[in-house]
């Protein structure tokens, strides 16, 4: 049988009905409404298999392509790797793995090794792994927990589901991984929910991590898990002197401090990485989505050396050292898109103008809060950035999630992409998702701003 002709889009449309499986959609979809095929990219903009131009205000779905698309410059580079030097395990090492290496680690001051992996997922459990293994030839075995918070998302295998704190992506998956405990969310605008309403939140939402560790035993803990800026759980921007107090308990309980930058990594707030806003020292910092822009599969465990040296050679154990591969984190193409990404965002100032662009579309979220009692609250870092909808801005009761989503679908329509938290934490689902790509204009954020301020008007009046 002949492939499947890539002009004739009804064919791959039917292709796709008979044997796609669709992350994240309901079953039921499958059945009712037309799978969409992205056929092609330019910028900010993508085109659907009836020819509709969609401005991507979510960066590929899952604030992913940093970088925009259509970019030649990443595929070239990918193109001549490949043919030279397509793939060797990662026993050994590869040209564009050590180039990218050093890059990466002169934007992270006090880092300095990088382990290669393919998604999030896995970078994220090749950190659990580490502290895992650090616990018991350091500690005994003993200080083998691991915290993180409610409301941050790590990522899809059953060890990362068991480190989730969104209760709707891990229902019906368990029995989940011992060993990981919860701590409390830090969304000042929720503060009163968890009885911490009033000054110094931030303070105060990071002594409720040090009230979890002492009622489980410092002793017991190996490390402390966090997204910078939570992402899937709400967009939710640390309050102030929460950081600096995260730090200062991990200090104090020898505690590693593994930041998960799968989502803020490489620019998307405006800084290489969400942590430098805080001037905080991760131990680990693991990376994914905007490392190459979804050119390739790509994704970092980075570490101190402190970390690396934690497993250097011990003549009475010869299982001491990281007994871990991923076979796809020898691919020569991730650090080859991933070195021709850094140097796009470099040249193009991308940096600097997410920083100006993320200001710009605060100020129009600020302008339609004016306009729309149902936006409570907006909030974001950089180009990552969120609207928070209720039923009621006094009892700050959230918007029904029908309606959020309905105002999704009529962007949509508009042909603009936006997001919204989804079935991710019960009776929570109600914020809205900005993460257009570093290159957005202050039109594409208009045209972005403008389809929200249209669809509010009609779904909520
Ligand atoms: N960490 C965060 C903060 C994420 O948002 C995600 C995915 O959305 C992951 C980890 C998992 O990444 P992946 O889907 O590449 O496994």
């Amino acid at each position: 049988m002949d492939n499947l002709n890539p002009n004739d889009l009804s064919a791959i449309v039917e292709a796709d009905r008979a044997h796609i499986w669709h992350h994240l959609l309901p079953h039921k979809q499958f059945e009712t409404t037309d799978p969409r095929i992205i056929v092609e990219g330019k910028g900010m903009r993508v085109w659907d298999q009836n020819g509709k131009e969609h401005l991507d205000g979510v960066s590929g779905g899952v604030w992913t392509v940093n970088v925009g698309y259509g970019r030649v410059e990443i595929a070239d580079a990918v193109h001549a790797q490949l043919v030279k030097m397509n793939y060797f395990a990662q026993t050994a090492g590869s040209i564009p793995g050590s180039q990218f290496a050093e890059k990466l680690i002169s934007k992270m001051p006090g880092l300095t090794r990088v382990y290669y992996a393919n998604s999030g997922s896995e970078a994220n459990e090749k950190a659990f792994k580490m502290v895992r293994q650090i616990s018991a030839r350091h500690h005994g075995g003993k200080k083998y927990k691991i915290l993180y918070r409610h409301r941050d998302y790590h990522g899809t295998t059953i060890a990362c589901l068991s480190a989730g704190g969104q209760e709707q992506r891990n229902a019906q998956y368990g029995p989940f991984t011992p060993g990981f405990v919860a701590v409390p969310h830090c969304l000042e605008y929720r503060a009163h929910e968890q009885g911490l309403a009033g000054d110094d939140y931030g303070v105060r939402a990071a002594d409720a991590i040090e009230e979890v560790i002492l009622r489980e035993g410092p002793d017991t803990i190996g490390a402390l898990c966090l997204e910078p800026v939570t992402a899937g759980g709400g967009v939710i921007v640390p309050p102030k002197g929460y950081w600096e107090r995260v730090q200062e308990i991990c200090t104090k309980y020898d505690i590693l401090l593994h930041i998960d930058e799968v989502v803020c990594g490489v620019g998307r707030t405006g800084t290489w990485f969400g942590y430098q806003h805080y001037g905080v020292k991760p131990d680990f910092v693991t990376m994914a989505k905007g490392v190459a822009s979804g050119y390739a599969a790509i994704s970092c465990c980075v570490t101190s050396e402190r970390v690396f040296e934690m497993f250097k050679d011990d003549p009475t154990d010869p299982l001491h050292f990281f007994r871990d591969i991923s076979t796809f984190g020898g691919c020569t193409s991730g650090p080859a898109a991933a070195l021709a990404n850094i140097k796009i965002i470099e040249d193009e100032g991308l940096l600097e103008n997410t920083t100006r662009m993320g200001e710009y579309m605060l100020d129009q979220l600020a302008a339609l809060q004016e306009k729309h009692a149902v936006i409570g609250h907006v909030r974001g870092k950089g180009l990552f950035l969120g609207a928070e909808l209720v039923a009621d801005r006094t009892t700050k009761e959230p918007a029904d999630e029908k309606k959020v989503q309905a105002v999704v679908a009529d962007c949509m329509q508009q042909g603009v992409i936006i997001g919204a938290t989804n079935r991710s934490v019960p009776g929570y689902n109600n914020t809205l998702c900005f993460s257009p790509a570093l290159i957005s204009t202050k039109d594409d954020l208009n045209q972005i701003a403008d389809a929200v301020d249209k669809a509010l008007t009609r779904v909520f009046g």
